[in-house]
């Protein structure tokens, strides 16, 4: 009987500090402070649900298990303040508002020549039927959220062995048109090269024929952080996969609006693509 007593005492020890009881928590933020950059916060103690709000209309989900991934646009304000704000029923630490001033990019112009008129600005009905179609599978892909965190320990490159052939946040200039800004990297190599996934993700999207982006995945990093993965030639997983950092997810190509074999890849995190040249260079303290 002495002995049932002191487990259950044990157990209730155990237990979390709950209510008035909560910990003093602080939130550290580290990542590139630039145009395309980024922050990951964490908590130092479990203190609940906190929802961060950037002062450019940025939102996340924080608590001591999850991280939150707060993107920087390619034209983000350079002054940002970040405030948290308690979830929880309970009584929770205040966190206080913390600020930060990002570096201005510095942006390249790129022209790129002899594109299929078609492939830059779609012509018959067919095809804008076709990138109709395509744009609303990616909206769902898009729409995709699960409450993990794959992300946090860092980004690896998506090919071994290649070149940089573009760069995020140039001006492209596409057969003379000037067009929207280039917001992933490109990684030229020759085709059949093997594409491997930069962080563990949930397969969200995976078409082999899209208009403009030709074979493409989405793999989701968690909490809406996802890669996405153009003009490949071949596709080894499918929606639904759950892959590994490192595992071969298909190989390099040419297809859709492409001018020679290379991997395009974008991180979009909620809705802002980030450079995923900052992503790989990031290690968490
Ligand atoms: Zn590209």
């Amino acid at each position: 009987m002495i002995r049932a007593f002191c487990l259950l005492f044990a157990v209730f020890a155990a237990q979390p500090a709950m209510g008035e009881d909560r910990a003093p928590a602080s939130m550290s933020c580290t990542g590139p402070l630039l145009q395309g950059g980024f922050l990951i916060c964490a908590l130092s103690a479990d203190a609940g649900v906190y929802q961060l709000e950037t002062s450019d209309g940025k939102q996340a989900k924080l608590s001591f298990d999850h991280p939150a991934f707060l993107p920087f646009s390619r034209n983000s304000p350079l002054d940002i303040t970040i405030q948290a704000k308690g979830l929880s029923r309970h009584w929770q630490p205040t966190i206080e508002a913390q600020q930060f001033t990002l570096q201005a990019g510095n942006w390249a112009i790129e022209r790129i020549d002899g594109l299929p008129p078609g492939k830059v600005t779609p012509r018959t009905l067919e095809q804008q039927q076709k990138v109709e179609a395509d744009w609303k599978k990616k909206q769902t892909a898009w729409a995709h959220r699960t409450a993990a965190s794959w992300y946090a320990g860092g980004f690896t490159k998506p090919v071994e062995v290649s070149r940089t052939s573009g760069v995020y946040g140039s001006q492209r200039i596409l057969n003379g048109k000037p067009k929207n800004p280039h917001l992933g990297m490109d990684f030229a190599a020759p085709k059949g090269t093997d594409i491997l996934a930069p962080a563990a993700a949930e397969v969200v999207l995976a078409e082999p024929d899209m208009y403009f982006e030709g074979g493409l995945l989405v793999l989701d990093h968690g909490a809406g952080v996802m890669s996405v993965m153009l003009h490949m030639s071949k596709l080894d997983v499918k929606l639904g996969d759950w892959v590994g950092q490192g595992q071969k997810v298909g190989e390099v190509g040419m297809t859709g609006r492409a001018t020679g074999p290379h991997l395009h890849w974008g991180i979009k995190v909620r809705g802002t693509y980030i450079n995923p040249k900052l992503a790989l260079e990031y290690t968490a303290p």
